[in-house]
């Protein structure tokens, strides 16, 4: 796939690779109010740039596609050839239905199709009490979910190797800009580029990820479970500083070993700062982090969890981060527009088992917005303003869930 395609070499020295905040931060309190402009009535056929190739994006872009928004464009910083990796994710309702809109069957990506979760107390290493309950959702895998929607994106709408840097709003435009000079212009810039993301480090810098004190510790075995349908967690009592999930997938089982860490900590463990290394790939994990992963399993985890544990060769972590909760999703770019999706917007702590589900969510409703816009002619900033209404306060009180449960399993510092 070309990383060039469908972009416009710049030839202006001069355009800028940030916004400018006078032209492309304006608040839309700013902007006249009153009937349709021209220029919204001349974008009923948006040119939209997602930028984010991993789960929130392709299915945005592939909504927009499937609403008839035919100049779509997604942009992903990894060069398709790059191994990606994630683990299991559970789906609500919601998401699942989305994707059945799209058309992907539920067994392409739900592999164990088992909604029971059991609920394990341990007293001592020994399973105690059992509760079982059911998720409203199913489990799936990143690489699962990744590979279903990826594999629908046409050829010529997909760009890898394509890092966006910049924007800046240029005739009155949003102007993306990317890593080996070239740029781009979209009349509505989607940034759904993760916890890290550039756009909002552009968009809304003042919302910045800190450290929550604690690691998600993952790994996944290459052995099936046969006894293994469910999804299994385990705590030790209420704020004992530890929680296991365990799941099956294919070929395998995946694990989340949650467990507190220093800063310092987690630089021994995984070769850089929790804000400068937000994912720890397996050729990130160091002897000292394996072994403090296994004896924490030799203390807190039945026998048979800690000999999973120690026989898993292929291992992941990732810090739990926390941040500011979004205040808006939707910035004026000179008369286009670039909003924030999934974990751009608000990334969540894992336990709350929100942040895929709230930006597949996002995608679905901002496509209603479009389609309105599109079919309709309904003013875009008046879309984008209703869209963020109904699904800002999803994103604020899924970030706000995250310390409680922390607070509530003694993990971290807060
Ligand atoms: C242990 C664990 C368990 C989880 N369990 C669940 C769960 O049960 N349910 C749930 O809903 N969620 C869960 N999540 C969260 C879920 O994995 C994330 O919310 C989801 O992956 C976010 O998807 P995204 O597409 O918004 O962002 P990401 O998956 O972070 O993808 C961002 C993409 O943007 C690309 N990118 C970044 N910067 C740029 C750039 N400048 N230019 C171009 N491309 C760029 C990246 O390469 C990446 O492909 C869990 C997470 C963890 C760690």
């Amino acid at each position: 796939m070309s990383s060039t395609a469908g972009t416009e070499r710049d030839s202006d020295p001069q355009s800028s690779t940030t916004p400018d905040p006078d032209t492309s931060t304006t608040p839309q309190s700013n902007r006249p109010a009153g009937p349709p402009t021209k220029s919204t009535r001349a974008t009923a056929r948006p040119r939209v740039a997602v930028v984010g190739g991993s789960l929130s994006g392709p299915t945005m872009a592939l909504l927009l596609l499937q609403a008839g928004v035919e100049d779509v464009a997604l942009y992903e910083a990894v060069p398709a050839s790059a191994p990606q990796g994630g683990g299991l994710i559970g789906l609500e309702h919601s998401s699942l239905d989305v994707l059945d809109h799209l058309g992907v069957p539920q067994d392409e990506f739900v592999r164990y199709d088992s909604e029971a979760v059991m609920h394990i107390t341990l007293c001592q290493r020994r399973p105690g009490q059992v509760a079982r309950h059911l998720y409203a959702g199913r489990n799936t895998t990143w690489t699962l979910l990744h590979t279903a929607l990826s594999r629908r994106l046409p050829t010529d709408v997909l760009h890898t190797g394509a890092r966006v840097t910049g924007l800046s709003a240029e005739h009155d435009r949003p102007l993306l800009h990317f890593a080996d000079g070239n740029t781009a212009p979209a009349d509505l810039v989607i940034f759904a580029d993760g916890r890290s993301s550039t756009g909002r480090r552009l968009l809304d810098p003042q919302r910045r990820l800190h450290y929550a004190g604690y690691v998600a510790h993952r790994g996944q075995t290459t052995t099936t479970r046969p006894t293994l349908h469910d999804f299994l967690r385990f705590e030790a009592s209420e704020h004992s500083g530890m929680q296991f999930n365990v799941a099956p997938i294919p070929d395998g089982a995946d694990w989340t070993f949650y467990l507190s860490a220093t800063p310092a900590q987690y630089e021994d463990f995984f070769g850089a700062s929790p804000t400068r290394r937000l994912f720890a790939l397996p050729q990130h994990i160091t002897a000292a982090a394996r072994a403090e992963v296994d004896a924490s399993a030799e203390q807190y985890l039945p026998e048979e969890q800690a000999a999973l544990v120690h026989a898993t060769t292929t291992r992941m972590a990732a810090p739990v981060m926390d941040i500011e909760p979004p205040t808006r999703m939707v910035w004026p770019i000179g008369a286009g527009h670039a909003v924030l999706l999934g974990d751009a917007l608000a990334p969540v702590r894992p336990h709350t088992a929100r942040g895929a589900n709230n930006g597949i969510e996002q995608a679905w409703g901002l496509t209603a917005a479009l389609t309105q816009h599109r079919k309709y002619h309904a003013d875009l900033t008046t879309a984008l303003d209703g869209w963020q209404r109904r699904h800002l306060p999803a994103a604020v009180a899924a970030v706000q869930l995250g310390p409680e449960l922390g607070r509530r399993f003694g993990l971290g510092t807060v």
